[in-house]
């Protein structure tokens, strides 16, 4: 495995695999892997003969008061796993590398990102899909994989890809969890042990909606009300938004049937972790 982290060597390396007519796929994250980064190189190493992993704690995607500077950052360990998992470059390029001091082309996809962590972290898709255009430019891979995890997310860079009629494929990969329930998040070692238990929350309310609409339930503020007072009983969590929304273009859906997207995003102390279910009904 080795590491790159100019653009000129990113291009060049794919270059090189695209004459020798290899498959390459990208994954891109910000590093700090767990076991859902490396499930997103499975699914690439499936498709692909080789695998580039994108490290990047991408600034414009962090708003006023975030975490950029807490965000957790180890790249001897992170290569350490992605090389026992199969990946062959980590694409791990500096910020000025990316945002030059005269830098100023963004990109903004609409609608979509208006609601959930849309409206809780203004700007934050239009630094995702910024830095995911350039990502794939840079890399020009087959494949790109994203994961279920951010739903949202995937969402928009598919809307993205079909808009600007950029040849890359994208796969979104479900979600990891630990084993009792929590979505794997980098996020995750902000918690106390008193916040990781009460987070359980979160997967344990998607399950509550589950079982309802098994059980039958279509009205959408039923299943909606039973798991904000769900939420509300542990002291510990801060509702930012629970949504039940349709599953291809996240509007809004009084009655649920078809494909539903259940997704929220809850704080405990100064952790947001999120988490979603796509369901069909
Ligand atoms: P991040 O490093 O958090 O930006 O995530 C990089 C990629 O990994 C994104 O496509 C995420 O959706 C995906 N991802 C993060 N956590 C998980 C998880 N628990 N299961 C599956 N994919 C995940």
């Amino acid at each position: 495995m080795v590491i790159i982290q100019t653009l000129k060597e990113m291009q060049a390396w794919t270059l090189e695999q695209r004459k020798a007519g290899k498959l390459v796929g990208l994954v891109p994250t910000m590093g700090y892997l767990h076991q859902g980064h490396l499930s997103l190189v499975d699914e690439v190493r499936k498709r692909c003969d080789s695998v580039v992993m994108s490290i990047f704690v991408n600034p414009l995607q962090f708003g006023a008061g975030e975490d950029f500077e807490e965000y957790p950052r180890d790249l001897s360990r992170d290569s350490r796993l992605a090389e026992a998992a199969g990946v062959d470059v980590i694409f791990a390029p500096p910020v000025r590398e990316m945002y030059p001091s005269n830098y100023c082309t963004f990109i903004d996809v609409e609608k979509l990102t208006t609601g959930l962590c849309g409206e809780s972290r203004p700007g934050h898709f239009r630094g995702v899909t910024t830095v995911v255009a350039k990502l794939l430019n840079i890399v020009a891979p087959h494949v790109a994989v994203f994961g279920q995890k951010d739903a949202q997310q995937a969402l928009v860079i598919r809307r993205m890809v079909e808009d600007l009629n950029m040849p890359y494929d994208i796969i979104v990969a479900p979600i990891v969890r630990e084993e009792d329930g929590l979505a794997m998040s980098s996020r995750n070692v902000y918690l106390n042990p008193e916040e990781r238990k009460a987070a359980l929350t979160l997967s344990k309310s998607l399950v509550l909606a589950r079982q309802m609409i098994e059980s039958g339930e279509r009205t959408t503020s039923k299943v909606h009300k039973a798991m904000v007072e769900f939420i509300e009983a542990e002291p510990l969590a801060k509702i930012d938004y629970v949504e039940i929304v349709d599953g291809n273009n996240l509007s809004s859906v009084p009655h649920l049937e078809g494909k539903v997207l259940i997704a929220l995003a809850v704080r405990f102390g100064k952790t947001r972790l999120i988490d979603n279910l796509l369901m069909e009904v």
